[in-house]
């Protein structure tokens, strides 16, 4: 188990890049996204960021391919503050929500959606973990912030049971 955890977090940056090149010729491949989204909620419930720290192909791009090139500078103080984050959370899945709502009903357009929404926080964590430290957006990343909340919730929620 311990052996197939450390070998997804090696290479598990592959489903990203094998997802990102496929969506981008058969957009409705996006809609497996979906999976990645719920993955780290659902997995907090029982294991708190285990998700983040080992499965998540982003995670693992930035860990094994982006942190070969990052620069390491201190990241701004902003992107530890509680309110940035919700920011972040609010405005990213709010803006989703809003191209999935205008977006045709067909498995097509809804997969681009999500092909585009993965390819614009791919570069933006990218950008981030070149310039500062390569999992900088995992500071700041929605899934992650809501998967932390989930985490401590159910850990409090167990202790106090
Ligand atoms: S914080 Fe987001 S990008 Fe980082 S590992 Fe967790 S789910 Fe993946």
């Amino acid at each position: 188990m311990h052996n197939l955890k450390e070998k997804t977090r090696k290479w598990s940056w592959i489903v990203l890049l094998f997802f990102l090149i496929t969506g981008l010729f058969y957009p409705a491949v996006g809609l497996v996204a979906i999976l990645c989204m719920l993955a780290p909620l659902v997995v907090a419930i029982f294991r708190g960021r285990r998700w983040c720290a080992f499965y998540c192909p982003r995670g693992g791009f930035l860990e094994q391919l982006v942190s070969r090139f990052s620069l390491r500078q201190k990241y701004p103080a902003l992107f530890k503050t509680v309110w940035f984050k919700w920011l972040i959370v609010v405005g990213l899945l709010s803006g989703f929500a809003i191209q999935l709502m205008m977006a045709e009903n067909t498995l097509v357009a809804m997969g681009a959606v999500f092909v585009r929404m993965v390819l614009i926080t791919t570069l933006a964590a990218f950008g981030l973990g070149i310039t500062f430290i390569p999992r900088t957006w995992c500071g700041i990343c929605p899934m992650g912030t809501l998967a932390a909340y989930i985490g401590r919730a159910c850990a409090r929620l167990r202790r106090d049971a």
